[in-house]
């Protein structure tokens, strides 16, 4: 029965040789390229799986040239490099002069040509999908590559490079974007989309068309799209949507409101002499939008100007024109940039307090004002500059006495300029080392004692060169006593210690002259850093070995306390060796420290993370500085 009916179709279609259609009909169908409906005087259909469209799709649609021979009934396609010869009903094609065999050939139905849509399509690198649930052939040509997709984070712009404008489509919704481009991307091609200015996130993955961009934008930010020189370019910016006032007697304040958290720079032009003395303030990557307030009888500002001073990048410039050289302050806050101008600061008093072996210099202030502070070493002075404050304490002198009962002095210095009072504090060759406080409207510069200063100490890194010392898993012991002992060469000297290494390289040196250099120079300590290993891998810990005399034995009980303390190793203890020449020859308390075991899997791991190395480098110092000082 079924085989009947097959029969009887066959037969009926070799008869006519060509489909009977009519439009609308089912056989009816949708062509799309890159996304685009093909609109056609005549419908596209199918025929036997194959879909033939007329020639003039494939001419005006896919880009292809098309010469046809009537005569002939010749089809000659080209593009770019690729040409593609068909006859009107010859099932033979020849594909850059390749004869190929075609399912359907060409043919002719009222006097339109029609063609093999995919066919011609993938030959031409187009890539061709068939929906049948809704019958639309899509073509997407592909034939684009995108080159490049990078950021001008100074412009805000994401720019996507292709051989050609690539085409897209872009869908937006609150703050997610999503950029579809039809064209091709090399394979193992990366491209870095994110940026952290602009973006909180960025995704990019392929699709049938091409790639598809989901880019989610950073809070306050918007943006526009535009192709400039071939290039696709997703720009974005904040939009500045206000500029508030507020004065009172003593400042005036201007609050810019910005949506987005954007760079800012600013600084001035002018001088006050001149009368065109202004601040200029710069946003980045944003465009103004916003009334200028009315400032009349301000104190401090006699007009505001703004403008778009860029586009490219974005940058909003506001200008304050300034009655005077005031003190002004520029700072990003919650509700946007701050821009306020006060009346100079006034220096009310300079005070000294000594207690608990420190020393503070008090410079009291009406109101805080910017301030820098340099060291002078040549003259055992620290210089503090402080900005826009008045000046009527130059030329003072003001002595005093530090907690350790050495003299001091501050000068305020004559030579004057640029609105700043200078200060500058003779601290003398005492070792002091400062912090710098902030308190209310007060600069405080703290001394205290470098706690090891004056104090001498030699570190000797155990083996080197020729000698590795233990070896395990390709871990050299030479190394890791090296790395420690310069870690605590850098604590020692941060604490004004002077310190001595044996070696400061990967070199072997001589038990004997390790030893000698510490007494030659008369040091306070002797530090050898070694790790240990046994035959027992189970065996962890730490160990300090000391020569048997009574201050060696101290130095050498602190120190293994110390570091015990500070690693939360095993307590092995500490070990008399007599046989040992750098902790014998030495004359000043010494010590060989083994901070752990080489041969233990666990102590070898810690030992080789660096900040197990930085604790046993503290642990050590601690050790030094309580033996020595406390
Ligand atoms: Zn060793």
């Amino acid at each position: 029965m079924t085989k009947k009916i097959v029969i009887i179709l066959l037969a009926l279609f070799i008869l006519i040789k060509a489909p009977i259609f009519a439009a609308p009909s089912k056989n009816s169908i949708e062509v799309f390229i890159d996304d685009k409906k093909v609109i056609s005087d005549v419908m596209p259909f199918i025929y036997k799986d194959t879909t033939m469209v007329p020639l003039r799709v494939i001419s005006e649609n896919l880009g292809a040239k098309v010469n046809y021979e009537s005569v002939s009934k010749k089809i000659t396609l080209s593009f770019k490099n690729n040409t593609i010869i068909l006859k009107v009903n010859d099932l033979y094609a020849y594909v850059g002069g390749k004869k190929t065999k075609l399912q359907i050939p060409p043919m002719i139905i009222s006097n339109r040509v029609f063609v093999p849509l995919r066919f011609i399509a993938e030959n031409f690198e187009a890539k061709v999908i068939w929906d049948g649930q809704n019958r639309i052939v899509r073509i997407y040509k592909k034939n684009n590559e995108i080159k490049n997709i990078y950021w001008d984070e100074n412009e805000g712009v994401l720019n996507i490079e292709a051989e050609n404008p690539p085409e897209y489509s872009i869908q937006e919704k609150e703050n997610s974007i999503i950029l579809d481009l039809t064209a091709k991307v090399k394979e193992n091609q990366n491209f870095y989309v994110y940026n952290g200015k602009f973006l909180k996130d960025a995704q990019i993955s392929f699709t049938d068309a091409g790639i598809r961009l989901i880019l989610e934008k950073k809070e306050g930010f918007l943006n526009e799209y535009f192709e400039k020189d071939g290039v696709l370019k997703l720009k974005f910016f904040t939009v500045i949507d206000g500029l508030e006032y507020a004065k009172s007697t003593e400042s005036s304040k201007f609050t810019v409101k910005v949506p987005a958290n954007i760079e800012f720079k600013y600084f001035t032009l002018g001088s006050v002499n001149s009368n065109d003395y202004r601040l200029v303030v710069d946003l980045y990557n944003s465009r103004p939008a916003f009334h200028i307030p009315r400032i009349d009888g301000d104190n401090f500002v006699t007009s505001v100007r703004s403008s778009q001073f860029s586009i490219n990048p974005d940058i909003t410039r506001i200008v304050f024109d300034m009655k005077g050289d005031f003190n002004f302050l520029v700072k990003k806050e919650e509700e946007g940039l701050v821009v306020e101008f006060r009346n100079n600061a006034k220096l009310l008093d300079v005070s000294i307090e000594n207690k608990d072996g420190k020393t503070q210099v008090i410079f009291g202030l009406d109101k805080t004002t910017a301030y820098s502070i340099n060291e002078d070493v040549l003259r055992n002075t620290l210089v503090i500059e402080m900005d826009k404050t008045d000046l009527i304490y130059r030329g003072k002198t003001q002595d005093f006495t530090f907690f350790n009962g050495m003299k001091g002095n501050v000068i305020f210095e004559e030579d004057v300029n640029n609105n700043k009072l200078k200060a500058r504090i003779y601290k003398g060759d005492y070792g002091l080392q400062h912090n710098i406080l902030t308190l209310d409207n007060k600069i405080i510069i703290e001394f205290s004692s470098l706690s090891l200063f004056g104090k001498t100490i030699v570190i000797d890194p155990g083996h080197g060169g020729n000698d590795p010392g233990a070896v395990y898993q390709g871990v050299y012991e030479k190394d890791i006593n090296l790395d420690i002992a310069l870690r605590l060469k850098k604590v020692l000297e941060d604490n004004g210690a002077k310190v001595l290494m044996t070696r400061e390289s990967d070199i072997y040196v001589n038990l004997y002259a390790r030893a000698g250099m510490a007494n030659e120079i008369n040091a306070d300590l002797f530090v050898s850093i070694h790790c240990n290993s046994s035959l027992n891998p189970l065996t962890s810990g730490i160990q300090t070995l000391y020569f048997p005399t009574m201050e060696k034995k101290r130095f050498a009980e602190v120190i293994q306390k110390s570091l015990v303390e500070a690693l939360g190793l095993k307590d092995l203890g500490i070990v008399e060796r007599t046989a040992l020449v750098v902790i014998r020859e030495t004359n000043m308390p010494s010590c060989i420290i083994e901070v752990a075991f080489m041969s233990n899997p666990n102590d070898l791991s810690l030992l080789m993370d660096p900040n197990f190395r930085q604790k046993a480098a503290e642990g050590i110092f601690k050790g030094i500085l309580k033996f020595l000082v406390y």
